[in-house]
């Protein structure tokens, strides 16, 4: 582009007129090919099944905040301790975020702090890490195959995947293959021999509640602290439909986006106070983890804190705090356990057999296909879920099972009879994988597998008539959300 001279008020006139009118318009008019993409994803969760375990829909309030002009401000720091000025609003709405999340989770504030600012649940996990291990520091967490998440400390033989394996030592534990639960005693066996600094409980990808207690024995076995994170499930926690990590655990990190229901946003729970009184003397020994995390968070990982992300958060905190909520948060459990029922019936194996939570995972070996090849053809058929390794599988590149989740849905109004329709669709689109996939050689690789459900052949139009159904039935629930973005 040339360059513009600017010219007071002369030559370029029209060219600022232009910008000034520029910065007001509105989406539809000043960027279309963006509007229309947006629109086309709208198009595609309005048609579609969504059972992806971590996703739901944020609300139309939840929204307005994130799209606020608070975006615009900048106040790194705290409340009360800022490296900017025009800190007057953004310090209102941090505290009320703050206190939201204590009054949700029924968390005294003599006892617990929570820092709001962290970007989402991966940065929250990493400045707990950083403020409580030192570098090279143990730590253990679910193993990503068996449920956990990569920032538990992922590696392989090979590679070490997440940035927390390659800055702190990780030792996973596991599940038992045989039934799925956590080998609780393995774990605590293991945590003997490795010392761990910080012991995590959390689950991506696991259908049972934890065994906080047995965590927080194992953990003061060892001398080491115990974390929870709670990212997926922390609206159910919210809501006493699963047992609260707070009674047991020294940190709570979670998401805010995925059961809760919030906008894209992390927050770390801490305790603080008195730790311990000596029988002796009567000295009190007080938590230091407050000072460490927030310090973590900011200046050591982060800069200026997301204040429209923190809005959007403050306002699904206040959403968490009603009946209605709770009322959804038991629909969602409800449902899975519909969900569940309904593909046992139609002759599919459950993890665990069975849920206490949002999510089902669904071994597919008995079926003679995979969770890889499944979640595409039902993607085709505009059903969301994802492929999941299941306990017992010899390799990560060909998971046998489907990760299924029923927050999104319920957000949408589905009760236990709609999951039963979704039951059917989800088998429908299973049996026309198996189909596809018995007309190939056995060895034939997943790329080669979507590049035939790509082809147009006899399956094609079966295809098609599901995915039309699928979109008929979905089309008929509302969609939380802005009014057409
Ligand atoms: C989703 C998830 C995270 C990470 O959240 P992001 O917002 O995607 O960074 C962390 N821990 C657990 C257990 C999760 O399920």
């Amino acid at each position: 582009m040339s360059d513009i001279r600017l010219v007071n008020g002369s030559a370029n006139h029209d060219l600022w007129e232009s910008h000034n009118k520029m910065v007001l318009e509105p989406l539809d008019k000043n960027d279309p090919e963006v509007y229309e993409i947006i629109r086309k994803e709208k198009n595609r969760q309005q048609y579609g099944l969504e059972l992806i375990a971590s996703e739901n829909f944020a609300s139309c309030a939840v929204l307005q905040a994130l799209g606020s002009c608070l975006n615009n401000k900048y106040s790194e720091g705290y409340p009360g301790q800022r490296y900017y000025g025009g800190t007057e609003f953004v310090d209102e709405m941090e505290r009320l975020c703050q206190k939201r999340a204590l009054e949700v989770y029924g968390l005294d504030s003599q006892k617990w702090g929570v820092n709001v600012q962290p970007y989402s649940g991966s940065p929250a996990n990493f400045a707990v890490y950083t403020a409580l291990v030192e570098p090279h520091g143990r730590i253990m967490g679910l193993d990503l195959p068996d449920g956990g998440h990569l920032t538990h400390g992922f590696m392989t033989d090979k590679k070490k995947i997440s940035a927390t394996s390659i800055f702190f030592e990780s030792m996973p534990y596991k599940v038992n293959p045989d039934t799925g639960y956590i080998d609780y005693d393995r774990l605590a066996e293991n945590a003997r021999l490795f010392h761990p600094k910080l012991i995590i409980a959390g689950v991506s990808c696991y259908s049972r509640n934890l065994d906080y207690l047995r965590m927080r024995q194992i953990a003061d076995e060892n001398n080491a602290i115990l974390m929870a994170d709670m990212a997926h499930i922390s609206g159910l926690v919210a809501a006493g439909v699963v047992p609260s990590p707070f009674e047991h655990c020294d940190v709570v990190s979670t998401t805010t986006h995925k059961t809760l229901r919030g906008c894209r946003s992390g927050m770390i729970f801490y305790r603080k106070g008195v730790r311990s009184v000596d029988a002796k003397t009567g000295k009190e020994t007080l938590y230091n983890l407050e000072s460490l995390i927030n310090q973590a968070v900011f200046p050591g990982l982060q800069g200026g804190p997301h204040n429209h992300a923190i809005a959007g958060v403050a306002v699904a905190l206040k959403q968490a705090l009603t009946p209605e909520f709770k009322l959804y948060q038991q629909q969602v459990v409800a449902n899975c356990k519909a969900l569940s029922l309904a593909l046992e019936e139609l002759g599919y194996h459950i993890v665990t057999g069975g849920s206490d939570n949002h999510l089902i995972l669904v071994n597919l070996r008995n079926k003679k296909t995979d969770g890889g090849r499944a979640e595409k053809v039902l993607e085709a058929c505009a059903i969301a879920c994802n492929k999941n390794t299941c306990p017992g599988d010899k390799s990560a590149l060909r998971p046998s099972g489907l990760r299924l989740g029923t927050p999104a849905l319920t957000s949408r109004g589905f009760r236990e009879q709609d999951f039963k329709v979704v039951a059917n669709f989800i088998h429908r689109g299973i049996e026309l994988t198996l189909e596809i996939h018995n007309t190939m050689s056995p060895s034939a690789t997943l790329k080669e597998f979507k590049e035939k459900l790509s082809s147009v052949d006899v399956h094609t139009p079966k295809i098609m008539a599901l995915k039309e159904e699928v979109e008929k039935f979905a089309g008929t629930f509302p969609i939380p959300g802005l009014p057409d973005l």
